[in-house]
């Protein structure tokens, strides 16, 4: 295992990269370090570019992405304190500019509601719209009406269905597939046009190669890219492909549990909580990764007790979203709140649930566990730490530059933060905290 990797100036060892200590003096942990507030910076800016998409701005978000990333440039700062303090700076800014793009979002398409989605096809041409750019799929709504050209959304783009002012138009027919790495075999099967609009694409296979479209920030080699939200094209195409059939999925999905809609059942929450009859939180969910270690995210729910709330969200969240999990007492026991960025709502819900029941969000009982792909997942683990958040279960696999003893050591020390192990370990774990 390299204990870092850093090429980033012309004092690089051997002209290759600094892999064992920096020839500037700089230390694999604060290399580490680095990197860390780097990736959190990523995830920030994909969600700081949708808010601008949609016409929100924050003067303080974009000053802020100057400043850390330019106290990552070489002999600049070598204190390791100072980058575990910008990393809860930076986590913090997260909260900050989600808070922004659900405002976007909320006040664009207002707020989602529970809502049902078909997973078949109806008769018709088709585009499947990958990605989590609700901008570009209105636009190509808009585009569709009162045409036999039926829209479905793929992967992260499936809680665009619980917006009042994306569900009303007829043309979105529903969710096709799961999360973003089915995409390869999905959109070799189905004859639709497919339009990619933000990260999570992937290189396309030939068999689809000229049937995909690229807009806004996505770009694919050979794929036909569209700047800005005509999308003509993109319709021309699907309406030269064979229409799909009428087919009834096997299942429907439920998205859209706003921050409204569970204040609306708060008190019954709380009434449940004092009773007994709901005895813990959960939420599951984050970056899939698509590993046979990742069925452990289903596995654990399906051992979850009866009396247990499952909040769920991005594309995790197809491990599970399938499973009849039921009720209590009219309180449904999976709740889709919906992308990524919306662990704004999970957040929400818990601070709601805390002061309904006179507590602290780290005293609640509430279990995350997480499933972690990549840059955006970072920046939201570093907002849940900077929150207070203790104990939070990461896996199924650390990407490798936290592969360190050292900052996992500080991880484990500082927040109690746990590598998911097996379901059952794990959940024997977390209910005898309880007890
Ligand atoms: S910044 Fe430091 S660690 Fe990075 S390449 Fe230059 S000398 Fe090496
Ligand atoms: S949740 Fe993460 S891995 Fe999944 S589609 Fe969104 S950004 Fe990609």
């Amino acid at each position: 295992m390299l204990n870092m990797f850093c090429y980033q100036c012309s004092q690089a060892m051997n002209g290759e990269g600094c892999t064992v200590s920096g020839v500037c003096g700089k230390g694999p942990t604060l290399s580490r370090l680095q990197d860390n507030l780097i990736y959190i910076i990523k995830g920030i800016s994909a969600y700081y570019y949708h808010a601008r998409e949609l016409g929100y701005q924050d003067e303080e978000i974009a000053a802020y992405l100057s400043k850390a990333l330019y106290s990552t440039l070489t002999n600049v700062n070598f204190d390791e304190e100072d980058f575990l303090k910008q990393a809860l700076e930076a986590g913090m800014m997260n909260l900050k500019v989600m808070q922004l793009l659900k405002k976007a979002h909320i006040e664009t398409y207002g707020e989602p509601t529970p809502t049902e989605v078909e997973t078949g096809t109806k008769e018709g041409h088709a585009i499947i719209v990958t990605g989590h750019n609700l901008k570009a799929l209105e636009e190509l709504l808009k585009q569709v009406e009162g045409s036999d050209v039926y829209v479905y959304t793929h992967s992260e783009m499936l809680p665009a269905h619980g917006y009042p002012r994306l569900k009303k138009y007829k043309n979105l027919a529903g969710n096709l597939g799961g999360a973003w790495h089915d995409q390869r075999r999905l959109f070799d099967e189905i004859p639709a046009a497919i339009l990619g609009t933000t990260n999570c694409v992937l290189i396309p296979k030939p068999s689809y190669k000229d049937r995909m479209f690229t807009t806004s920030i996505a770009r694919l080699p050979g794929v036909k890219h569209i700047d800005g939200y005509d999308y003509s094209e993109v319709i021309e195409k699907a309406k030269s492909l064979p229409k799909l059939p009428e087919k009834p999925g096997k299942y429907k999905l439920v998205t859209g549990y706003s921050t409204s809609v569970v204040r609306s059942i708060a008190n019954k929450i709380k009434q449940l909580v004092e009773s007994g009859n709901i005895n813990r939180f959960f939420v599951v969910g984050g970056c899939d990764v698509p590993t046979k270690k990742n069925e452990y995210y289903r596995r654990l729910v399906e051992m979850l007790p009866k009396d247990t709330i499952v909040i769920t969200l991005a594309c995790g969240k197809f491990r599970i979203n399938d499973l009849q999990l039921g009720d209590i007492d009219g309180v449904p026991r999976l709740l889709d709140v919906g992308q990524c960025n919306d662990t704004i709502v999970a957040i929400e819900i818990a601070l709601m649930l805390a002061e309904l029941l006179n507590t602290t969000v780290d005293k609640l009982p509430l279990s995350i566990v997480l499933t972690w792909m990549e840059q955006k997942a970072v920046a939201i683990f570093w907002t849940l730490l900077a929150l207070g958040l203790k104990g939070v279960y990461i896996g199924p696999v650390l990407p490798a530059w936290l592969n360190n003893k050292d900052l996992l050591e500080i991880l484990v020390k500082n927040y109690d933060v746990k590598l998911i192990s097996t379901p059952e370990e794990d959940l024997k774990q977390i209910l005898k905290v309880e007890k």
